[in-house]
C-alpha cells in the first residue's frame, strides 16, 4: 500500500454506528441518551442489530490487508493527524462526555481529553517501533528471526466511565500494531467514540478500518464477543460481563483481553504524611464519582493514624462541591443514572447491619438527576458487602491494622488486583508492598495517576492483558518465528533422528 485512502469527512449530527468509513443505516431501532445530570434527552441514535454487526466485521475484514501492510511510517501518520485533530476537537469531545456521563467539566477537560489525546500520540509514534529481535543463529545450520504480525481483526466492548478514553485504550495500539477494529461503546455512552471514529477518517484512516456498532450488550455485544469472523476480543467493563464474553470468543477459540473491576486497596502505614494520605484518599476515591476501575475503595490504615484518617478525610469530603458538572467549580457529578445511584444507596444502606459507621454521606442530595454524595463507611467488617464487592460509587471504607503483615494480607484479600496504593516514608516498606500486593499498579505516596508509556492491567478478577504502553502490542500482535536453513545440504544432520541410512543424496 503505497498512499493511504482518504475519507471524505461526514457529518456526526444524527448519532448512527460508524461502518466503512460512513454513518450507517442500521436496524436496531432508536435509544436515546440521558443527562444523568438533569435527566434530560441529550440526543437520540439509531441502534444496530445483528446483521449490522456482520457487515461492520465483513468491512474490518476487507480493510484488513491494506491496513495491515500500510508502511509504519504511513500508518504513523494517520494517527498523528488524528491526535491534532482530536486536540482540535478538545471542545467537542469534552462536551460530549460531559452531557453523556455526567463527570464534572474539569475532570473532562484536564484529564479524560488530554489523557486520550496523549495515548492517541502515544501510539502514532510507536507504530514505528514494533521490529521483532535481532536475527541470529540458534541452531548453526539455521538462522532464525521473528515477525510480528498483526492479529486480524479486532471486537472491542468498552464501558460507560470513562467512554474516550477506554475507546482510545483498545484502539489505538490495535491501529497501530495493522490491525482493523470494530468496536460496540456502550449503550449510555456512544457518542465521544462515534466522533473519534469520524475523525480518524477525516485523519486519513481507510474506510473500514475502524467500525462502531451503536447498541446494548446484551444482543450487539454478544453477537460482536462471539463472531467467528474476528481474531480478537478486547474488553473493559465489570467482571461478570467480562466471563460471559470470554465464554463466547472461546467458542471459536479466540483470544481475549480482558480489563474488568477493582476493589483497590489504599494502605496507610504508621510513618506517613497523614495530610497527603488523608488528601490522596479523597481525590482517589471520589474521582469520576468513584466510577473508577482503579478508584480507592479500601482504606487499610495503621491503629495509630485511625482515628485522625477518619476525621481528616470525613472533614475533607464535607467540602466537596456536589452539582451541575458543567460548572468547574463542581468537584463531584452525577452517578450514570439513577438505577445505579440507587444500586449504591442500597449497598451504604446495608453496611451498619454488618458493622459499618457511616461517618459523612450516604444520602442522596436534593437535586435533579442521579447524585450521591461522597460517603466514608469505617470500621467495616471484613467480609462485609461493602468491603469486598465493587460499589464503583463515591464511597470509602476503612479499616484498622495492627503491624505490616496484616496490612499486607488485608490489601490482598480480594479477588480483584488492578490497583493499589501504599503510603509510607520508609523505604523498605514501600519496596515490600510493592513486591506483596497483589495487583497490576501498585502506587506509592499517591492512588490514581496513569501515564501512556506504562501499562494498565490487572491480575486476579480483575482480568488479564494490558492497556496503554508497549506493552499493550503483545495483545495486538502474533510471534511468527521463521527459521531458514543455512547449510545448504539435502541430508541435514537432524534426519538422522527419521532414517539411519544415509541416503548419499548430500551434493
Ligand atoms: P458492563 O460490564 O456492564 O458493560 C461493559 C460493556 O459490555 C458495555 O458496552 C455493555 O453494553 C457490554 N455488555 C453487557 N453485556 C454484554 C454481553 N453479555 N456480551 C457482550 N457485551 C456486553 O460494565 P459497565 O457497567 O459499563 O462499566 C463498569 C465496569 O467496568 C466496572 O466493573 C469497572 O470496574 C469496569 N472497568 C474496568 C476498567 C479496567 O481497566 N479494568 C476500566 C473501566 C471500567
Amino acid at each position: 500500500m503505497t498512499a493511504l485512502a482518504s475519507n471524505a469527512s461526514a457529518s456526526n449530527s444524527v448519532a448512527s454506528s460508524w461502518i466503512n468509513g460512513a454513518p450507517a443505516q442500521t436496524g436496531g431501532g432508536s435509544f436515546q441518551i440521558v443527562n444523568p445530570a438533569t435527566g434530560a434527552v441529550v440526543t437520540e441514535y439509531a441502534r444496530a442489530a445483528n446483521v449490522d454487526v456482520d457487515v461492520a466485521v465483513a468491512a474490518a475484514r476487507a480493510a484488513l490487508p491494506g491496513w495491515a501492510t500500510a508502511t509504519p511510517a504511513e500508518r504513523s501518520a494517520v494517527l498523528a493527524k488524528l491526535a491534532k485533530l482530536a486536540d482540535e476537537h478538545t471542545d467537542l469531545l469534552v462536551a460530549e462526555e460531559v452531557s453523556q456521563t455526567g463527570k464534572p467539566v474539569r475532570l473532562a477537560r484536564e484529564f479524560d481529553v488530554p489523557g486520550s489525546v496523549d495515548n492517541i500520540d502515544f501510539f502514532a509514534g510507536a507504530a514505528r517501533h514494533l521490529e521483532g529481535k535481532a536475527t541470529a543463529e540458534y541452531s548453526g545450520d539455521h538462522t532464525s528471526s521473528i515477525r510480528r504480525e498483526a492479529i486480524g481483526v479486532v471486537a472491542t466492548i468498552t464501558p460507560w466511565n470513562y467512554p474516550l478514553q477506554m475507546a482510545v485504550w483498545k484502539v489505538l495500539p490495535a491501529l497501530a500494531a495493522g490491525c482493523t477494529v470494530v468496536i460496540k461503546p456502550c449503550e449510555l455512552t456512544p457518542l465521544t467514540t462515534l466522533t473519534l471514529a469520524r475523525l480518524a477518517g477525516e485523519a486519513g484512516l481507510p474506510p473500514g478500518v475502524l467500525n462502531v456498532v451503536t447498541g446494548f450488550g446484551a444482543d450487539v455485544g454478544t453477537a460482536l464477543a462471539g463472531h467467528p469472523g474476528v481474531d480478537l476480543v478486547t474488553f473493559t467493563g465489570s467482571t461478570v460481563v467480562g466471563r460471559k464474553v470470554m465464554s463466547a470468543a472461546a467458542v471459536h477459540g479466540h483470544r481475549t483481553q480482558l480489563e474488568l473491576g477493582g476493589k483497590a486497596p489504599f494502605v496507610v502505614f504508621d510513618d506517613a504524611d497523614l495530610d497527603a494520605a488523608i488528601q490522596g484518599a479523597v481525590a482517589g476515591s471520589l474521582i469520576n464519582s468513584g466510577q473508577d476501575c482503579t478508584a480507592a475503595t479500601r482504606a487499610i490504615v495503621a491503629r495509630d493514624l485511625y482515628d485522625d484518617f477518619v476525621a481528616g478525610v470525613a472533614e475533607v469530603m464535607g467540602k466537596i462541591v456536589v452539582g451541575d458538572p458543567e460548572d468547574p467549580d463542581t468537584d463531584l457529578g452525577p452517578l450514570i443514572s439513577t438505577a445505579h445511584r440507587d444500586k449504591v444507596a442500597g449497598m451504604v444502606s446495608r453496611a451498619p447491619a454488618e458493622g459499618g459507621r457511616v461517618v459523612t454521606g450516604g444520602t442522596i442530595p436534593d437535586l435533579p438527576g442521579s447524585f450521591y454524595r461522597p460517603t466514608l463507611i469505617a470500621d467495616v467488617g471484613e467480609q462485609s458487602e461493602v468491603y469486598r464487592e465493587e460499589i464503583f460509587g463515591p464511597v470509602l471504607t476503612v479499616r484498622s491494622f495492627t503491624d505490616d503483615d496484616d496490612a499486607l494480607r488485608q490489601a490482598n484479600d480480594t479477588d480483584y488486583g488492578l490497583a493499589a496504593s501504599a503510603w509510607t516514608r520508609d523505604v523498605y516498606r514501600a519496596q515490600r508492598a510493592s513486591r506483596e500486593i497483589d495487583a497490576g499498579c501498585v502506587w506509592i505516596n499517591d492512588h490514581i495517576p496513569i501515564i501512556s508509556e506504562m501499562p494498565h492491567g490487572g491480575v486476579g478478577a480483575s482480568g488479564f492483558g494490558k492497556d496503554m504502553s508497549d506493552y499493550s502490542f503483545e495483545e495486538y500482535l502474533t510471534i511468527k518465528h521463521v527459521m531458514s536453513d543455512i547449510t545448504g545440504v539435502a541430508e541435514k544432520e537432524w534426519h538422522r533422528t527419521v532414517f539411519k541410512k544415509r541416503s548419499g543424496l548430500n551434493h
